[in-house]
C-alpha cells in the first residue's frame, strides 16, 4: 500500500534521466492520483538554480497537452523543491535534511524514497552520505539505483558490498526497466494463464527462440558512455537476459517478489557462461548511399574503437525443459527499423501429408506497438488444399483501444512506492546474470585483435547474421513470404 508521509528525493536531478524519465514519470503518477496523499518531490544536485530557476526547468520535461494537464502540472509543482548541495560532503547532505525535516515537521512518520538518478562514479559516495546524514528517523527508507551495476562480475560485487553495510537489500530498488514495460509483465500471464502455451513452452515444441532489440540510431555524437560499455552491456545482460530468464523460468508458486525472484535466480544458474563460439559482433559503418555516419565518424568515440554495437549469440539453458533449445539473443544499433520482440519458433510438423510447411512461430512485440501474434498455417480458401500462413493477432491498440499502456518508469515508481520487489533486480539474480557474461566480456577486452564486422548504417546487421541464426535451427520462410496486411480502421462491410 502507498504510505502517507512520504517524501521522493531525486538525485541527480539536473541530468538527463530525470528529465527524460523520472519526473514525467512521477507526474504521470500525480495526475491519475497514484502519488501518496501529501508526497514531496525533492531534487538534489550540485547545479546552483534558486527554487524559481528549478521548477521552470521542471516544468520544460513534461508535456502538457492539454488544458486539464496544465493544470494537474501546477498541482504537481507544488509538490516539487530543490537543493544544491555536492556528492561528496557532509555539510551539503545536512542542508538537504534540514530541507526534508522542515518539509516533513508536524508529521507523525517520514518515510523517504531517495532516487540516485546519478553516474555510478557517484553511487557509492552518494548512498553513504544518505544513510550517514539523511536516513529518516521515525519511518522507511528506499533506494532506488539505476543501471549500470557493475562492468562485470566483480565490479558488481564490489558494488553491493559497498551498499551493503548501510542498506539492507529490502530497502534497494534496482532498476531494470524492462521489467517495468507492459509486454514483459504480460510474459507471466501468457505463459501460466494459458494451457496451450504451457504445455508447448518446452525443448519437445520449441526448436529456437529470439530475443531481438533493434535500434534505428547510432550514438549520434553521444558515443563517449556507450563506448565504454558497448551493445553486451548496455542492452544483453541486463535487458534481454531478464526477458530470457522470464520465458525460461518455472512457474513461480506465488507472484509474490520473492517466490517469482527465487525461480528467476534457479534459472539463471542453470545457464552456463556463453562461449565466444557461439557469439558475432559488429559495428556499423555509414549506411550505404554515404547520407549516415558510421561509429567511428562520430567525434565522441576514439578512432580504433572495436567496441561492438551489433552483436548475437546463443545463450542454452541446461535443464530439463530447454536442453538443447538456443536462445539466440541479438541486439544491435544503427539497424533498419525499431523493435524488441520474442520469437518463438516450434519444430516441424511432422512430415509425410505436407512438403515444407512453415513452422508456427510465437512473437511477442515487446515495442513498438505492442502486439502478440501466432504465425499458424491454414488452408487457403478455394478450391485447392493449398496452405497460407495467417496470424492469430492481438495487436494492443486495437484490443484495448481505450486503454493507456503505462510507461515502464510510472509502473516501476509505483511499485516501489508500494514496496513492491518483484520487478526490481535482487542481488543474486545480479550475480548470477553478470556470471554469464563476463567470461566473454573478458574475452573480448582482452583479445583486441578481434575486430567487430562492419555493417552499414540501416541495415540489419553484419552480413553473417542470418547464417548465424540458420545454423542455430531457425528456419526463414521466404517461400512466397508472410505478408501483413495493411489494416484498415474501417470495419468489414459484409
Ligand atoms: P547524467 O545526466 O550524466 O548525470 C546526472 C546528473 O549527475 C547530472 O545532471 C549532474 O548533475 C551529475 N553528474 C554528471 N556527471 C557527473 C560526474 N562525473 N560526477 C558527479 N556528478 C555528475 O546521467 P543520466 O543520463 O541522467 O543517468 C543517470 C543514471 O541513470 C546513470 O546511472 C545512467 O546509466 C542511468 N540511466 C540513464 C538513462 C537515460 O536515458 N539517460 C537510461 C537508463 C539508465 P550536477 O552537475 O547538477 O550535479
Ligand atoms: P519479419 O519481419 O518477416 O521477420 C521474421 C524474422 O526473420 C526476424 O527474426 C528477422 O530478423 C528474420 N529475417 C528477416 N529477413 C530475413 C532473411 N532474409 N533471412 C533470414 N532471416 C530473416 O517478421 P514476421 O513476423 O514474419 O512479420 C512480418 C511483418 O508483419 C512485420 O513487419 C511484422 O511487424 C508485421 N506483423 C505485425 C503484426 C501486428 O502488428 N499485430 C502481426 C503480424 C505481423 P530481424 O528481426 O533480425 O530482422
Amino acid at each position: 500500500e502507498l504510505k502517507k508521509n512520504t517524501t521522493i528525493i531525486v538525485l541527480g536531478a539536473s541530468g538527463d534521466l530525470a528529465k527524460k524519465k523520472t519526473f514525467p514519470a512521477l507526474f504521470g503518477l500525480h495526475r491519475n492520483n497514484f502519488l501518496p496523499q501529501d508526497c514531496k518531490i525533492v531534487g538534489y544536485a550540485r547545479t546552483k538554480m534558486d527554487g524559481k530557476e528549478y521548477l521552470s526547468r521542471v516544468k520544460s520535461y513534461i508535456k502538457t497537452p492539454t488544458k486539464e494537464m496544465e493544470e494537474q502540472l501546477e498541482t504537481f509543482l507544488k509538490k516539487c523543491s530543490y537543493v544544491s548541495g555536492q556528492y561528496d560532503q557532509d555539510e551539503s547532505f545536512m542542508r538537504l535534511r534540514e530541507h526534508l525535516d522542515d518539509l516533513e515537521a508536524g508529521r507523525p512518520e517520514n518515510h523517504r524514497i531517495f532516487y540516485m538518478a546519478l553516474p555510478p562514479s557517484v553511487f557509492t559516495t552518494v548512498s553513504q552520505h544518505l544513510k550517514k546524514n539523511c536516513y529518516p528517523d521515525r519511518g522507511i527508507a528506499r533506494l532506488i539505483v539505476e543501471k549500470p551495476f557493475g562492468k562485470d562480475l566483480q565490479s558488481s560485487r564490489d558494488l553491493q558490498k559497498s551498499l551493503e553495510p548501510d542498506w539492507k537489500e529490502e530497502e534497494i530498488f534496482r532498476i531494470d526497466h524492462y521489467l517495468g514495460k507492459e509486454m514483459v509483465k504480460n510474459l507471466l500471464i501468457l505463459r501460466f494463464g494459458n494451457e496451450f502455451f504451457g504445455a508447448t513452452w518446452n525443448r519437445n515444441h520449441i526448436d529456437n527462440i529470439q530475443i531481438t532489440f533493434k535500434e534505428p540510431f547510432g550514438t549520434e555524437g553521444r558515443g563517449g558512455y556507450f563506448d565504454d560499455f558497448g551493445i553486451i552491456r548496455d542492452v544483453m545482460q541486463n535487458h534481454l537476459l531478464q526477458v530470457l530468464t522470464i520465458i525460461g523460468m518455472e512457474r513461480p508458486i506465488s507472484f509474490s517478489a520473492e517466490d517469482i525472484r527465487d525461480e528467476k535466480v534457479r534459472v539463471l544458474r542453470g545457464i552456463p557462461a556463453i562461449e565466444p563460439k557461439n557469439v558475432i559482433i559488429g559495428q556499423y559503418g555509414k549506411s550505404l548511399d554515404g547520407s549516415k555516419p558510421g561509429y567511428l565518424d562520430d567525434d565522441t568515440v576514439p578512432k580504433d574503437s572495436r567496441c561492438p554495437t551489433f552483436c548475437a549469440l546463443a545463450v542454452y539453458i541446461k535443464n530439463e525443459r530447454w536442453d538443447g533449445v538456443p536462445f539466440i539473443l541479438k541486439a544491435g544499433k544503427a539497424l533498419n527499423e525499431q523493435k524488441t520482440e520474442i520469437r518463438i519458433q516450434f519444430k516441424d510438423v511432422t512430415s509425410g501429408i505436407f512438403k515444407d510447411i512453415p513452422r508456427n512461430e510465437l512473437v511477442i512485440r515487446v515495442q513498438p506497438n505492442e502486439s502478440v501474434y501466432i504465425k499458424m498455417n491454414s488452408k487457403l480458401p478455394g478450391l485447392s488444399m493449398q496452405t497460407a500462413v495467417t496470424e492469430l493477432d492481438l495487436t494492443y491498440r486495437r484490443r484495448f483501444s481505450d486503454l493507456k499502456i503505462p510507461e515502464a518508469y510510472e509502473a516501476l515508481i509505483l511499485d516501489a512506492l508500494k514496496g513492491d520487489h518483484s520487478n526490481f533486480v535482487r542481488d543474486d539474480e545480479l550475480d548470477a546474470s553478470w556470471r554469464i557474461f563476463t567470461p566473454l566480456l573478458h574475452y573480448l577486452d582482452e583479445n583486441k585483435e578481434i575486430i567487430p564486422m562492419e555493417y552499414p548504417y540501416g541495415s540489419r546487421g553484419p552480413a553473417v547474421l542470418d547464417d548465424f541464426t540458420a545454423s542455430y535451427g531457425y528456419k526463414f520462410n521466404d517461400l512466397g513470404g508472410y505478408q501483413w496486411p495493411v489494416q484498415s480502421s474501417a470495419p468489414h462491410k459484409l
